[in-house]
């Protein structure tokens, strides 16, 4: 994978003004992240340098500022996983099945919050783009978007799942982030 934009490389750095610019880069990263159908988003993929995310699993949206990752526990789960910023690319990424998070919202207020599992994966995906972390620097394989297709078959095969049940888990997570 080449680095086609240099400034994914980059190290984001901590919002200290909460004021009605942030506001508006937060909603035109919601409009992006759901008109992608991605799971997460994070500032420097639409070139903003600062420590600030956002999520969207399909249940609700998530805007994360300053986050810090608390805990990481659970098993941890090799699974496909892809990027916003490289469509049709994809790597097997190992990641914990639970994270704790510590951030601040739209207003500067802190708050907690955990994921599993996909959401998991998201928060700890975006994290590391806030540090210049690709997914493509933590898979321990890449695959085109042949093979990221097939390894979703295999594991729906795998997890023996009704027939719909696997269709859903293969789109969910096929979700690029
Ligand atoms: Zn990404």
């Amino acid at each position: 994978m080449d680095d086609k934009d240099e400034s994914l490389r980059k190290k984001s750095r901590e919002v200290t003004v909460f004021d009605e610019r942030l506001h508006q880069l937060l909603d035109d990263m919601v409009e992006t992240l759901q008109d992608s159908g991605g799971a997460g988003l994070a500032a420097v993929q639409v070139g903003v340098l600062r420590r600030v995310f956002v999520t969207d699993i399909g249940d609700e949206v998530v805007e994360y500022i300053n986050p810090k990752i608390t805990e990481r526990s659970g098993e941890m789960l090799s699974e496909a996983e892809g990027c916003l910023s490289f469509p049709g690319q994809y790597g097997m990424v190992e990641r914990p099945s639970h994270v704790k998070l510590e951030a601040q919202d739209r207003y500067g207020d802190f708050f907690e919050t955990e994921g599993d599992e996909l959401l998991a994966r998201a928060m700890c995906h975006e994290y590391d783009h806030l540090d210049g972390v690709l997914f493509c620097d933590l898979a321990t394989e890449m695959l085109d978007e042949e093979e990221a297709e097939q390894w979703e078959r295999q594991k729906a095969e795998r997890r023996g799942t009704a027939r719909n049940k696997a269709r859903t888990a293969r789109s969910r997570s096929r979700r690029k982030r």
